[in-house]
């Protein structure tokens, strides 16, 4: 038994729950959850998920059918209106217990995530902590997202006969795509909304980050989600994305990806809500009186946490020729002082593997052409397998590919500019538009020129980052559409529905 903030004494989850995962083979096959049963596919086609951390395979997972994507919409669909009309309150109470068990789950899942995904160990178990702690949130918020009632006279030629009484509904059936870099954490931003509101949620996980997906699955399939209300669905987005994204009974789509898959998805969706969260090559702007040495840590950490692998991760660095001169070696020394790259395994390294081969062939040649193209290698540059060194490039202009296309690797650029209004324009003629960082001691400066940026998010004197959960997040641009953050998904994920009163005069 255990106590619970929200929920007072409860059970643990029961230990065999994870058992109907998999077959228990080494390597596992893992099934896929179809809202009732876990269960192979009939495609008898498999996808084997390799460790970035050694090469190892670590578990099989399915590949499934369009039969198969049809009999679990058509569940999920069935399914909804039952969910939605259970009070709020008793959603709650599952979402809760869900945060519980993971939170009881934090080692066997933060572990999980380690040799899936090569976070190091505290950027796991932050991730795992941080979902429990969202999916709480968002079960408390959604006791207090409520409807209005509208007077008609308040608008000019309306008389008091009209009144709208308006509520917020579920939206349906909501597809959620997730990227590997927070498989946990950003699939918990959709599912718990998604589930609060009301509505069942079809899932796909990110293929690398998949397993630890199938672990959540359980974890609120036993927490009481009832039959149908939630279903897993495996496969790789090049083979069961298309169908999933057109599918007629899917009712919105919330995702958080690369831009270019973003862009491809919303092409095909059609005439339903979305919700996308993509790419971005954020810029950090040092303006002359900043605090450098700090705002060298701040490089630092934001371009390198998890191997530069966030979307949120600083990816180039402006400010004028002497800024830039005294902030490079600060950044190096920086680097070299905090940054230990190696097995993310071993709690004292910081910095693991990237997620691919396929993804350090990129990087790698995402250097070698910004070097061809005129850019000098201040630090780093060499890979190692996956192990790609944290890289410092100096010399960089605006028109080379590594500054035009979102570098997904523990890359980092300086540009030197002559005046802002230059920094203000490379800025804003970016594709991306997800967060900007800028540096001053002079807080209203600051505040001055973040508003001339073309960015969801300014930080002052701070890396960009997402949280906290409950301020909005959101990209414009080719970085998103709609906005994300506690009470923003919250609406996002239900919609207003009017009932206009006509008083009998
Ligand atoms: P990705 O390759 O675009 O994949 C994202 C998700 O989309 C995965 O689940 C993927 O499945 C699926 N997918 C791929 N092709 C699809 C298709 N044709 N139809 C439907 N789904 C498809 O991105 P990633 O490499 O996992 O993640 C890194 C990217 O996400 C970066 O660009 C990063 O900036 C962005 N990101 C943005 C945010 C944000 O908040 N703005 C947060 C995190 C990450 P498979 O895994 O099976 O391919």
């Amino acid at each position: 038994m255990r106590h619970n903030q929200h929920l007072g004494t409860i059970e643990t989850m029961p230990k065999d729950s994870f058992e109907v995962l998999s077959d228990h083979k080494s390597p596992p096959t893992y099934n896929f959850f179809d809202g009732e049963k876990w269960v192979p596919s009939h495609s008898g086609k498999t996808i084997d998920i390799v460790s970035p951390v050694d090469d190892d395979v670590i578990g099989t997972v399915q590949s499934v059918t369009q039969s198969e994507i049809d009999s679990s919409i058509y569940r999920a669909k069935q399914a909804q209106k039952k969910w939605s009309s259970l009070p709020i309150t008793k959603r709650g109470q599952i979402l809760h217990l869900a945060a519980d068990w993971i939170r009881h789950h934090e080692q066997m899942l933060t572990a999980q995530l380690i040799t899936e995904i090569g976070k190091s160990v505290s950027e796991a178990k932050d991730e795992i902590l941080r979902s429990a702690d969202m999916i709480d949130y968002f079960a408390n918020a959604g006791l207090s997202l409520r409807g209005e009632e509208l007077e008609g006279d308040a608008f000019p030629g309306y008389d008091q006969s009209k009144m709208a009484i308006v509520e917020r509904c579920p939206i349906g059936v909501v597809l959620a795509i997730s990227p590997f870099n927070y498989p946990v954490n950003l699939s918990v931003s959709k599912l718990a909304p998604a589930l609060i509101m009301g509505n069942s949620v079809v899932f796909k996980p990110p293929t690398q980050g998949s397993i630890s997906c199938l672990y959540l699955t359980e974890i609120f399939r036993v927490a009481g989600v009832p039959d149908g209300t939630l279903v897993t669905l495996t496969g790789t987005g090049n083979d069961i994305g298309n169908y999933l994204v057109t599918h007629k009974d899917i009712n919105m789509i919330t995702y958080t990806g690369s831009s270019q898959v973003g862009k491809s998805i919303a092409t095909k969706a059609g005439m339903i809500p979305l919700l996308f969260e993509c790419g971005g090559n954020n810029p950090a702007l040092v303006l002359p009186d900043a605090d450098m040495v700090f705002t060298a840590g701040e490089i630092v950490k934001g371009a390198f946490s998890y191997s530069g692998q966030r979307c949120t991760a600083i990816k180039y660095v402006l400010g004028f020729p002497p800024t830039i001169d005294q902030l490079i070696p600060l950044v190096v020394e920086k680097t070299k002082s905090s940054i230990k790259m190696g097995d993310p395994r071993i709690e004292t390294n910081n910095m693991g593997p990237v997620i691919s081969e396929h993804a350090a062939d990129e990087i790698e040649k995402r250097i070698l052409v910004a070097k061809a193209e005129g850019a000098t290698i201040v630090f780093g540059g060499k890979r190692d397998g996956r192990y790609i060194e944290p890289t410092i490039l100096d010399n960089v202009n605006p028109h080379m590919e590594v500054m035009r296309i979102e570098t997904f690797g523990p890359v980092v650029s300086f540009l030197r500019v002559q005046a802002i209004d230059e920094a203000v324009k490379i800025i804003n003629d970016s594709d991306y538009g997800l967060q900007a960082c800028i540096f001053t001691k002079d807080e209203g400066a600051g505040i001055v020129l973040g508003k001339q940026l073309d960015v969801g998010t300014i930080q002052l004197n701070n890396k960009p980052q997402r949280g906290p959960d409950h301020f909005p997040f959101l990209g414009v641009k080719g970085s998103g559409v709609g906005v994300q953050g506690i009470s923003y998904t919250l609406e996002a994920m239900s919609r207003p529905k009017s009932i206009v009163l006509n008083k009998p005069q």
